[in-house]
């Protein structure tokens, strides 16, 4: 038995590392295709990376080839897969260093291509210094770039969602001049609007030149580099362009195959990771489903990755397992602000079709009287008539973003806020005020019912 997977990062190697586990080598042989030279790294670590706060690359590299070798997976790097015969089961494959095509076939399949940064036809130039950042390349290119000579000094980033607002980051703690441009008129805007007024006041604290409503026109560029960006309301000085717009799942493969895709155009795997027979498929090629509104959607995040990989190899080991769904889990910072968001946000409560109420709170991560006591909102949403537990945002500093564990739980179990009220979470002066702010919050939205 042969398995291919197509794709060396987390879903794939995931996968692959399952399926080993669970069949030795006489009985299954694996082979991993990666078109990059990196194999089972932190895309995730890549901000941190370039702001510094974290060495790189081979420390965002959780297992390299050689280790892969050791383990009884073979890959093979710079090779990118070009097309697949599902009725010959056989995969093309290009070594892209010796430009040479060879057919390899294959028992089971893995498709885990990931997704590649969304880039309108504005962006397409050829000039050097736009970037898309989505594997450890791109952010080796994004450094390779800040270090060359003449070094830049003003870095525009295009799109505020939880990528735009690291990089942003990344690029002020590097020194340079930050213009972050978003169309909509908040930074993550997967945040209800209130949260994410919040999150704009501390992006602007830190000296990053924050500009809402804004549209992207076109870019200007002189020698060979980018120059500038054109937006309606100015043009703005650019010597790096990093486009934060969003991703969309490497598909085009699967499509030309004959397997099925979504209306966000990923993959749709059933609950085991099979998208046909001997054909598995994991991590932000494929769509998940949302166990709150019950709607299929394309949430590319690596948490899904590495669960998906994981039990798409389990299954192709013999075993038994399943992958439910999503609820909607989100965690980033900028600088010292945590933000995070479980579940639904208000606009989506709305487009689900849910009479709902909202309650907010602003309450400590610690007792106030204790030390390093500071100031936290939380944001619960709640459906009207049964009081469920749709969605939760809580916005704050240090130890913040995790305690929305609580609610994406709750939530999983079909909670309703008053059910929360009496969870019985952990309670310490130095940990939390006498009534947690999950706690409290939970409690206003029942109030609010
Ligand atoms: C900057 C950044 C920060 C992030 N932060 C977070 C976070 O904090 N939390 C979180 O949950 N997620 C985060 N993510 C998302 C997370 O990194 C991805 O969801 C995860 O990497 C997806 O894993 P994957 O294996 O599905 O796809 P990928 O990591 O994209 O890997 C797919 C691999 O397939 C290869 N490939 C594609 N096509 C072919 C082909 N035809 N032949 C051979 N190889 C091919 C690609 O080169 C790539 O290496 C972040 C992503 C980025 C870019």
């Amino acid at each position: 038995m042969r398995l291919i997977v197509i794709g060396g990062d987390a879903a794939g190697m995931s996968a692959a590392s399952q399926a080993r586990k669970r069949r030795g080598q006489a009985d299954l042989q694996i082979l991993t295709f990666e078109k990059g030279d990196y194999t089972s790294y932190s895309a995730c670590g890549i901000p941190y990376w370039i702001g510094g706060l974290v060495d790189g690359p081979d420390e965002l590299i959780a297992r390299d080839p050689a280790a892969f070798h050791d383990a009884g997976i073979e890959v093979r790097t710079g090779h990118e897969v070009t097309g697949i015969d599902l009725d010959a089961r056989t995969v093309t494959v290009r070594d892209l260093a010796a430009g040479r095509e060879v057919r390899e076939g294959f028992d089971e399949l893995v498709y885990a291509t990931g997704a590649s940064p969304v880039r309108p036809p504005w962006a397409r130039t050829t000039a050097g210094g736009v970037f898309g950042v989505q594997t450890l390349g791109d952010g080796a290119a994004v450094n390779a770039w800040l270090e060359t000579t003449p070094k830049p000094e003003t870095a525009v980033v295009i799109g505020a969602g939880y990528i735009g607002v690291e990089m942003a980051e990344a690029f002020a703690r590097r020194g340079l001049r930050v213009a972050l441009i978003e169309r909509a008129e908040q930074p993550m805007s997967t945040v209800d609007p209130d949260m994410g007024a919040l999150v704009a006041e501390s992006i602007r604290k830190i000296g990053i030149d924050l500009r809402t409503g804004v549209t992207v026109q076109g870019l200007e560029t002189a020698g060979g580099r980018i120059s500038a960006v054109v937006t309606d309301s100015g043009t703005l000085p650019a010597d790096i362009v990093v486009l934060g717009l969003g991703v969309r799942p490497n598909s085009a493969l699967a499509e030309a195959a004959g397997i099925a895709l979504g209306a966000s155009g990923g993959l749709v795997p059933d609950l085991r990771q099979r998208v046909g027979d001997g054909v598995w498929a994991a991590g932000d090629c494929t769509e998940v489903l949302n166990l709150v509104t019950g709607r299929r959607m394309y949430v590319p995040l690596g948490t899904h990755a590495n669960k998906q990989g994981r039990v798409a190899g389990i299954n192709i080991g013999g075993g038994y397992a399943t992958f439910p769904g999503i609820v909607g889990t989100g965690i980033t910072k900028i600088c010292d602000l945590e933000v995070a968001r479980t579940g639904l946000s208000s606009k989506e409560a709305e487009a689900a079709g849910y009479r709902f109420v909202t309650a907010s709170v602003d309450s400590t991560n610690r007792a106030g009287y204790f030390p390093g006591a500071v100031p936290m909102t939380v944001k619960v949403i709640a459906e009207q008539d049964t009081g469920l537990l749709l969605g939760a945002q809580i916005v704050g500093r240090t130890e913040a973003a995790k305690r929305i564990d609580a609610f994406a739980v709750a939530i999983w179990n079909r909670m309703t806020v008053t059910e929360m009220t009496a969870l019985d979470l952990g309670y310490a002066p130095p940990y939390a005020p006498v009534w947690d702010p999950v706690l409290i919050a939970a409690r206003k939205a029942g109030e609010a019912l």
